[in-house]
């Protein structure tokens, strides 16, 4: 059984509740998790604040800095444990957990780690009037015990993207991870314990979201600061329990991003760019790309090449290397993906290519498998035009001219991020500007110095994470002034 990890120790539930993981390959049960309930998600509240009232509260940077190294590097030594763990609650391919997932897990420690042991201080000498003067800096605090509410489906990635710089700035953590993705979360107790993180520091309490350890962290009172990604509707939701002890919030949450295709763009490139932006990790990346805009004289041709290559993707057993494209996370997010499916052709679209369910080998033909599927021919104003679907698809359409595209693309609640496909560069930084997201790429996707800040605009988030600007929600900014 998957325990909760509260203070250093494995924690079966005094309900003793337990649920279900089913793998989303096979649908076969792949583990019992125990559901944490009131009182463990207390237990790991209380004891991180015994971690930053004892020795994890006096440790000093370098020390801190070469814990969280010491946790990257253990995370590394047991990468396949990781990768295995990973790869057996999403169905995701062998490729993206191995060379993304983890890798990028184990470098989230020592990146905060670099950050904060770099950071400057603030530091000004005074006059005043007796002339004698004063000395006026500013120190970073940890804000305390955070709240880490994580999504399913890049689990690993985004947990340690929090809990990193977390830790880096001397804060204690309660983890809720995903009741899809449990493993990773619990797999990094092990470590923190091989690591020598004290105890308390990092915790994690399993469940699910309303009237579960999700909601009993949010709404937890010594919970000091809340950091969450996932849907806009939970982050919402999430906000409203913040607001009780006016708590910090920063959200990272859906989106429904454009890719603009200028006439002049290298057709090789925007062709692999968008492959991976629409169907890698089987359209479940917050920042994939579900509308495409194509500017008219190269709508056909690419129309055309680009269900060749939705074509080419290869479905089935993450673990063979041939594999690109995964299942869905669940078969419940696939009766979503499905019902949008189904709501595309109700609403006139043309299907280019997919548009249902594969024909799956019998070991495998329980699993959440959908086809990749692209249409054409709807009004910006159709539900899956506008609805954050999450899964391996999207909508192409024609457009004239500049002003009407940047018009198009934001015109959605969300603003996430945007790519734009062109070999004018005036062209590509003029529309960069004016996109309403968080991100934008050009001639590219998921490529970013991970120093950079991170986070959406509009309905698609609150706050931004990322090197320096990740220490704005993790810490605390003190005004020491000393009269000399
Ligand atoms: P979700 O909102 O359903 O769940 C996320 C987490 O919140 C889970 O751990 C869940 O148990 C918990 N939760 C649900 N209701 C809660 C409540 N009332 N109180 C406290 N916790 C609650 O999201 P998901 O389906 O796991 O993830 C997919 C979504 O995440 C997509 O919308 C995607 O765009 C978004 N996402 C955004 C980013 C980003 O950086 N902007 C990154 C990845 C995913």
């Amino acid at each position: 059984m998957i325990k909760n990890f509260i203070n250093g120790e494995w924690v079966v539930a005094a309900s003793g509740k337990t649920f279900e993981k089913r793998s989303p390959v096979s649908n076969a049960v792949i583990a019992q998790i125990s559901e944490a309930g009131r009182s463990e998600v207390d237990a790991a509240v209380k004891a991180g604040h015994a971690a930053l009232a004892g020795s994890w509260g006096r440790m000093a940077v370098n020390e801190r800095v070469e814990l969280l190294y010491s946790v990257a590097n253990e995370i590394t030594r047991r990468f396949d444990d990781f990768v295995a763990a990973e790869m057996a609650d999403t169905g995701m391919p062998h490729h993206f957990n191995a060379h993304i997932n983890i890798p990028r897990g184990a470098a989230n420690f020592k990146i905060f780690a670099d950050v904060i042991k770099n950071v400057p201080t603030e530091f000004f000498e005074m006059a005043t009037p007796d002339g004698r003067g004063a000395l006026n800096y500013a120190i970073r605090r940890p804000v305390g015990v955070v709240g880490v509410i994580c999504p399913w489906n890049a689990p690993f990635l985004l947990m340690t993207w929090k809990v990193g710089p977390a830790l880096a700035c001397g804060n204690a953590v309660v983890v809720k991870p995903s009741e899809e993705t449990p493993q990773t979360a619990a797999l990094l107790g092990e470590v923190m314990n091989a690591a020598g993180v004290p105890k308390g520091v990092y915790n994690v309490v399993h469940g699910f979201g309303p009237d579960s350890a999700g909601e009993f962290v949010t709404t937890h009172p010594e919970v000091n600061a809340i950091t969450f990604t996932g849907e806009t509707r939970t982050g919402a939701a999430i906000m409203k329990a913040a607001a009780e002890g006016a708590r910090p919030v920063s959200l990272e949450m859906g989106g429904k991003n454009p890719a603009i295709v200028f006439a002049d763009c290298d057709l090789t490139a925007v062709l692999e760019g968008t492959t991976r932006s629409c169907f890698a990790n089987t359209g479940q990346i917050c920042l994939g790309t579900e509308r495409i805009y194509v500017e008219r004289p190269f709508f056909d041709t690419f129309v055309a090449e680009f269900k060749k290559a939705a074509e080419n993707l290869r479905m089935g057993d993450p673990h063979d290397h041939a594999t690109t494209m995964g299942p869905l996370i669940s078969q419940e997010h696939r009766n979503k993906v499905l019902s949008y499916y189904r709501k595309a052709v109700e609403e006139g679209a043309t299907v280019v290519t997919g548009g249902g369910v594969p024909d799956m080998p019998p070991e495998l033909a329980d699993g959440a498998w959908v086809q990749p599927t692209i249409w054409t021919g709807l009004p910006d104003t159709a539900a899956v035009v506008r609805e954050e679907i999450f899964g391996p698809c999207c909508h192409i359409a024609p457009f004239d001219d500049e002003e009407e595209v940047i018009r198009r693309a934001n015109d959605t609640q969300y603003g996430l991020a945007a790519s734009v496909w062109t070999r004018d560069l005036a062209r590509a930084h003029r529309v960069s500007a004016r996109l309403e997201t968080g991100l934008v790429w050009v001639n590219s996707w998921f490529l970013r110095d991970l120093r950079t800040p991170f986070g959406g605009s509009k309905q698609s988030g609150i706050g931004r994470e990322g090197g320096v600007h990740s220490l704005e929600f993790y810490t605390e900014l003190k005004n020491i002034c000393v009269k000399l």
